[in-house]
């Protein structure tokens, strides 16, 4: 995962300059996981990318690894906007957007979060969300553990 993770930061990285954002990261030890790596890399740099841009400048993306159980954990831990609870079930669906008024000039589709649901899914794995409006969202993944 670690690995997956520090090219998923490569290339959002720009995005978060342009924010004078900052990473910060927390790995333990090596993380193992059944997957593909690009479509892990996939996963995380659309979580990465919307951590960035649902959230204030010069604040930080904490990225933390971790296993838990039989479960490779990453989350992926903003300071930004916040999703209000009963909007949380519905950001996985298809073209679904909290603020049409205000996403509509950042660009995006409202398809990040249905794909990622999508592979995370393939990969047998989970997703969870917590978020706190005005404080930040948290989106962490589970994927199942490599077993040699
Ligand atoms: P794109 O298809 O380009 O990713 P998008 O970012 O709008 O467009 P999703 O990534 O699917 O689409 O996210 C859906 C909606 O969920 C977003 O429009 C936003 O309102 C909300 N959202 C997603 N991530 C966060 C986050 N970290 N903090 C706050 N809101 C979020
Ligand atoms: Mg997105």
């Amino acid at each position: 995962l670690q690995e997956v993770l520090v090219r998923a930061a490569d290339l959002t990285a720009q995005r978060l300059e342009e924010k004078n954002m900052q990473f910060q990261v927390e790995f333990a030890k090596e993380v193992v996981v059944e997957g593909d790596a690009n479509r892990l890399i996939q996963i995380f740099t659309n979580l990465i990318f919307n951590a960035i841009m649902y959230s204030f400048e010069e604040t930080t993306v904490t990225i933390r690894v971790f296993e838990k159980d039989k479960w490779g954990v990453v989350e992926i831990i903003d300071e930004g906007i916040g999703i209000k609870k009963s909007e949380i079930p519905r950001v996985f669906e298809r073209f679904y957007r909290v603020d049409r008024a205000r996403s509509r000039d950042s660009g995006g589709t409202g398809l990040g979060l249905a794909i990622v649901k999508h592979l995370v899914e393939a990969h047998h794995g989970k997703i969870q969300v917590e978020s706190e409006v005005g404080k930040g969202t948290t989106m962490r993944v589970m994927l199942p553990l490599h077993t040699p």
